[in-house]
């Protein structure tokens, strides 16, 4: 089956019960038995929920996965992924990372004795020398927050391989239409389901998909003892999100490239980070990997301070200044004041987030109208 197949069928039966087209929202917490232990399979709610498990087994099926498990938030997904470490591992993660996986590592995970090493994956022959015995994940997030790098998840995953430790992929930004880290060596992947999976800005959710059944079993064990399960009713709009996935991912990635080629012709824009662009540093890894290049985007501007930027984010009137990525809607960020305003000023500026960097979630509406927004967000 093929990805727009998949997205509406794939792992899906009808309901058993009613013949039902739509996966029922099973909001309940328990399950009658007939004796003790003669059940139907479900017995509480925390350990298994019929609704979320058919997302599980949606999400297993769009990333040619074979296990999926689902979490209360994004977040909760790289909880219980860590979770499998011990105290004395340590683990190698991309340096431009999402601020909230820096803080669980950092903040949570560091004081329970793992340890973590930040670099940048554009050479692994330069990072042999991190590796030791404990070493036992390699974290990848790909395209990255804000700046787009794109690392190459295929030598990442001969990286993870030679030093026998596991490769967990962030796929948040590129979504299962973009790009299947599985195929390309990776032993786990994982979504903030809350961004394009959903893709309605409605809902937190977060997601992981594996092949071996080893580490499946690990991660359900975490999932049902540590309970951090996302709800039916959000498993119900993440389903139903996921059926248009191919869809409104087409759309993002077509709204892309026209909104980052009028920013790019702009004489106002100074930088324009798009992995679609011939211009773009990794765009012959992005090739490689990815289907098509998406909505997200960053630019700078030849004024390059905060009043600049704070203009355009205040004058945007279809784009919405806020936080958050991948609902139909296009919104706006100002990186260097919001998400990543914990980073001193030097430091930001060294991975390239400026005082002018503007972050754009280019949603689905008409592309004429996006441009023209922030043609006149930008001249006005
Ligand atoms: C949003 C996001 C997360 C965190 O997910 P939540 O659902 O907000 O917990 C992790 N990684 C990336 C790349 C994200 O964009």
């Amino acid at each position: 089956m093929k990805i727009g197949t998949k997205v509406i069928h794939g792992g899906l039966t009808h309901d058993s019960a009613t013949g039902a087209i739509m996966t029922p929202i099973y909001q309940t917490s328990t399950y009658a038995q007939n004796s003790p232990g003669d059940h139907k399979g479900y017995e509480y709610s925390r350990s298994q929920n019929p609704t979320r498990h058919a997302l599980e087994m949606n999400l297993a099926s769009i990333e040619n996965g074979k296990h999926g498990l689902c979490f209360g938030s994004g977040l909760a997904a790289i909880d219980a992924v860590i979770k499998m470490l011990n105290p004395g591992d340590e683990a190698i993660s991309t340096g431009d990372l999402y601020g909230g996986t820096y803080r669980i590592f950092t903040k949570i995970f560091e004081k329970y004795g793992i340890k973590f090493h930040f670099v940048e994956m554009n050479d692994f022959d330069k990072l042999d020398i991190l590796v030791n015995e404990n070493t036992k994940l390699i974290w990848v997030e790909t395209p990255t927050n804000p700046m787009l790098n794109i690392i190459d998840i295929r030598k990442a995953a001969a990286f993870a391989k030679k030093h026998k430790c596991m490769l967990g992929v962030d796929n948040t930004f590129a979504s299962p239409y973009l790009q299947n880290p599985l195929e390309l060596g990776a032993d786990i992947v994982m979504h903030s389901a809350t961004k394009y999976l959903g893709g309605h800005s409605d809902v937190i959710m977060g997601a992981l998909v594996v092949n071996d059944e080893e580490i499946a079993k690990q991660l359900y064990f975490i999932q049902n003892s540590s309970g951090a399960i996302c709800g039916p009713m959000d498993a119900f709009l993440v389903l139903r999100g996921i059926k248009t996935l191919h869809l409104r991912m087409q759309r993002h990635s077509e709204n892309g490239e026209k909104v980052a080629k009028f920013l790019d012709a702009h004489p106002a824009v100074d930088k324009v980070y798009w992995p679609g662009l011939k211009s773009h540093p990794n765009h012959e890894i992005a090739k490689t990997q990815m289907r098509d290049f998406g909505g997200m985007m960053s630019f700078t501007t030849v004024v390059d301070n905060y009043d600049a930027a704070k203009k355009i984010v205040s004058n945007v009137k279809v784009f919405t200044l806020a936080e958050s990525l991948g609902g139909v809607e296009s919104l706006c960020g100002h990186p260097a004041s919001m998400t990543h305003a914990a980073i001193p000023k030097e430091d930001r500026e060294k991975i390239g987030i400026k005082d002018s960097l503007i972050r754009l979630s280019v949603g689905v509406e008409d592309a004429e109208d996006l441009i023209a927004d922030l043609k006149q967000a930008i001249e006005g």
